[in-house]
C-alpha cells in the first residue's frame, strides 16, 4: 500500500465512505473503487500491512515463554472475554481487541461474549475462512415456519453474486449437489484421512440423509490468475493462518480486497478513526459524513462523502447507528421503524461428540489440514424438523491421530521411551454441533443510558440468550452425533454440552434487517436504508435469520450486490 493511501484530515467530499475495513468493508471497498468511486474507508484501528505486520508468523511453539498460551495474568486483566475464543494465544492475540478499551454491558442473568479484531482487517485475519452459500431453504426458513420477517431476497437473486465472489476468493470443496448446500465455484477439495473416509462412506449407507463432506474454506489449492496477481498463492496447509500468512493463501482484506482497491488508484483509507456517529441533513434526507474520534488523540474530525457503507461488523454498525440521532431520527438513523437493534443471532456451537477409532495404525497425513469435515443440515424444511425443534444444525469435525502428547502421563526412560515418542497416537473422531438460532424480538442491544468508552461512546447494552428451541436442538444432537459414531462402530463415545454463551460462535447477524416493509425493516433487498436512500448496510446486521452455515461468505455476496445496485442508483441521480 503506498504511503498516500492513508490519510488524517480531509476536506475531500468522497464518492463513497466505507466504514469498517473486515471481509464486509473490505468487498465494499474493493467494489466501489473499481466502479471508478473515489472511496474513503474509515477504521477505527491501527494498520496491519500484509506480510510486514505477521509478527509471529512462523515462530514455533518453544519460542514463546508459555509454548503459546498467553500469560494468565494479561489474559485475565486484558482478554477477559477475547480469551474464551479458541484461537487466541500468544501468537495472536495481536489481532484481538483489549478488552479494557472495548467494554459493553450485558443485562442481568445473561451473557453474550462480543470477539473483537479492531484493527485494518478486522476479523478476516482471524477467521477460520469456513465458507457455504446460504440456500433457498434458509431464505424462505421465517415465512414457512413465521419466526422473523420474510427475507426480501432469494437464493437466485444471491446465486450469480455468490459465483462472482467465489472467483476473486478461491474456495476449495468438493461439488455435492444438494439441495440444503449449494455447491461454491470450487478449487480443489482438502483431502480426507482414511478413517473419515471410511467415516464418509459408512454414513453413505447407514444415514443416506447425512452427506459426509469435506468442509469448504477460502484456500488457495489451485491460484487462478486474479488471484496470482494479487501475489496471492498455493495453500501449504500449515493451519497457522490466524497469525497472518504472507502466502496471501487464505483470503482475508490484507491478502485480496485491499490490494485490489488499491491498484485503481480510487482508495484512500483514514485509520485510526473510530467513528462516533454519521452526519445526517435533514434539508436533504441524505448522510452527508461521518463524525470520528481520533483513537489515540480523541480529537474529533470529519469525513463527508455522497454515500456510505455500514461495514463495521453487526454490532460494531448498529452502535454507530444507535448512536447517531437527530431530530427526525431521535432512536438511531434510519430507525423509524424502532427495529434497530433487534433480532440480534448467533449460532449454538454447543454439542461436541467424541470417540475412538480403532486400527488405521499404518496410515497417517501430511501438515496441518485447514479443512474438516462437514455433515451439511438435515432438518433443512418444515416437513424435515424434529418434532422438539424447528431449524436444524449441521456438524463439523474430523479424525485425527493424537500427537506425543498422549505419552505426556506415561511411563517410561531411555532411548526406548524416546523412540516411543516419535509413534503418533490411536485415531480419534469429534463431532459438533453448529445450530442455527431463531430470530427472537427478544434478543436485542441498545445503547447504555450512562456509561460509555474512553472514546465517550455509549456503550452497547446486550440482551442475549439460547431459547428452548437452540437447547432442545443440541440435545438431539449430541443423540445424532452418538448413532452416527455408534454405526461407524467407533468406540468410547463421549457426549458433551459445552455450555457457551451467544456471541463466540462469532456469527452474530441481525440488529438491522432486511425486509420489504419499511416499519419493521431497516433496509431494504438491496441493503439500502428505507428511510436514508444514500445509506447502506451490508454486514451481518442487515441479516434476517441465521441459517446454518458459516456466513461470511453471504456477506461478501451481498455487499457485492448492494454496491452494484448502488452504483446504478447514484448513474441515475437517484441518490444526490
Ligand atoms: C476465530 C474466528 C473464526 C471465525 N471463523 C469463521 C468461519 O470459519 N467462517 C465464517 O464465515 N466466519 C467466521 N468467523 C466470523 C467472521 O470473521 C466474521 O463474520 C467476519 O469477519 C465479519 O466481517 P465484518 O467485515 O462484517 O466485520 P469485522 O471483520 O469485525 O470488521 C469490522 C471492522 O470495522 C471496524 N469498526 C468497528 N467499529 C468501528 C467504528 N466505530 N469506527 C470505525 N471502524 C469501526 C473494526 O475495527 C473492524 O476492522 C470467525 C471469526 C473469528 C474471530
Ligand atoms: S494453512 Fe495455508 S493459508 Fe494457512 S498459514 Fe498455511 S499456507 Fe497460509
Amino acid at each position: 500500500m503506498k504511503k498516500e493511501t492513508y490519510i488524517e484530515q480531509s476536506n475531500e467530499n468522497f464518492d463513497a465512505i466505507v466504514i469498517g475495513s473486515g471481509i464486509t468493508g473490505g468487498w465494499a471497498a474493493k467494489e466501489l473503487c473499481e466502479k471508478g468511486f473515489k472511496t474513503l474507508m474509515i477504521e477505527r484501528g491501527r494498520v496491519v500491512t500484509h506480510r510486514k505486520d505477521y509478527i509471529t508468523e512462523g515462530k514455533p511453539p518453544w519460542e514463546y515463554p508459555n509454548r503459546t498460551k498467553v500469560d494468565r495474568e494479561l489474559a485475565e486483566e486484558q482478554y477477559k472475554i477475547q480469551k474464551q475464543c479458541y484461537a487466541f494465544n500468544d501468537g495472536t492475540k495481536q489481532f484481538f481487541g483489549n478488552d479494557k478499551d472495548y467494554p459493553y454491558s450485558t443485562s442481568e442473568g445473561t451473557e453474550f461474549s462480543w470477539i473483537r479484531a479492531n484493527q485494518l482487517g478486522g476479523k478476516s485475519m482471524l477467521w477460520h475462512r469456513q465458507s457455504y452459500r446460504m440456500s433457498e431453504f434458509d431464505f424462505l426458513a421465517n415465512s414457512r415456519d413465521g419466526h422473523g420477517n420474510d427475507w426480501p431476497i432469494r437464493y437466485k437473486d444471491l446465486a450469480p453474486w455468490y459465483e462472482y465472489v467465489e472467483r476473486f476468493v478461491g474456495i476449495s470443496g468438493s461439488k455435492e449437489n444438494l439441495p440444503q448446500l449449494p455447491d461454491s465455484v470450487f478449487q480443489p477439495a482438502f483431502e480426507m484421512t482414511a478413517p473419515e473416509k471410511y467415516f464418509a462412506e459408512k454414513m453413505k449407507q447407514e444415514v443416506p440423509d447425512k452427506p459426509v463432506i469435506i468442509s469448504r474454506c477460502a484456500h488457495l489449492t489451485e491460484p487462478q490468475q486474479v488471484q496470482v496477481d494479487l501475489g496471492r498463492m498455493r495453500c501449504m496447509a500449515r493451519n497457522e493462518c490466524q497469525k497472518g500468512c504472507s502466502f496471501g493463501a487464505y483470503f482475508s482484506t490484507q491478502s485480496a480486497t485491499l490490494p485490489a482497491a488499491a491498484l485503481t488508484g480510487n482508495l484512500h483509507i483514514a485509520p485510526n478513526s473510530v467513528v462516533e456517529s454519521l452526519i445526517y441533513d435533514e434539508a436533504t434526507n441524505r448522510v452527508k459524513g461521518v463524525r470520528v474520534i481520533d483513537n489515540d488523540t480523541l480529537k474529533e474530525r470529519e469525513y463527508f462523502g455522497k454515500i456510505v457503507f455500514m461495514c463495521a461488523s453487526t454490532l460494531g454498525t448498529t452502535q454507530i447507528m444507535l448512536n447517531s440521532r437527530s431530530k427526525r431520527f431521535p432512536n438511531g438513523i434510519a430507525n423509524s421503524s424502532g427495529v434497530l437493534g433487534q433480532y440480534l443471532m448467533d449460532h449454538n456451537y454447543n454439542a461436541l461428540v467424541t470417540a475412538n477409532i480403532d486400527g488405521y495404525e499404518d496410515e497417517y497425513y501430511v501438515g496441518r489440514r485447514p479443512a474438516s469435515l462437514y455433515v451439511p443440515n438435515f432438518h433443512y424444511e418444515p416437513s424435515k424438523y424434529h418434532k422438539a425443534f424447528k431449524r436444524g444444525y449441521a456438524f463439523a469435525g474430523s479424525a485425527s491421530r493424537s500427537d506425543w502428547q498422549y505419552m505426556a502421563n506415561a511411563d517410561g526412560f531411555g532411548v526406548s521411551f524416546k523412540n516411543m515418542l516419535h509413534n503418533p497416537g490411536s485415531w480419534g473422531m469429534g463431532l459438533q454441533a453448529q445450530g442455527e438460532m431463531l430470530p427472537n424480538r427478544d434478543n436485542q442491544v441498545s445503547l447504555h443510558a450512562t456509561k460509555k468508552d474512553k472514546w465517550g461512546i455509549p456503550q452497547l447494552h446486550i440482551h442475549c440468550q439460547w431459547s428452548d428451541n437452540e437447547n432442545a436442538m443440541m440435545n438431539s444432537a449430541l443423540e445424532v452425533g452418538s448413532d452416527m459414531m455408534k454405526k461407524a462402530g467407533f468406540t468410547n463415545i463421549k457426549q458433551q454440552l459445552l455450555g457457551q454463551p451467544p456471541g463466540l460462535a462469532i456469527h452474530e447477524v441481525g440488529t438491522a434487517r432486511m425486509g420489504r416493509d419499511p416499519k419493521n425493516s431497516i433496509v431494504n433487498g438491496y441493503n439500502q436504508s428505507h428511510d436514508v436512500p444514500n445509506l447502506f448496510v451490508t454486514d451481518g446486521s442487515s441479516f434476517c435469520s441465521s441459517g446454518v452455515g458459516n456466513p461470511s461468505l453471504t456477506f461478501m455476496a451481498i455487499t457485492a450486490r448492494a454496491v452494484d445496485y448502488a452504483a446504478k442508483e447514484v448513474k441515475a441521480g437517484r441518490l444526490s
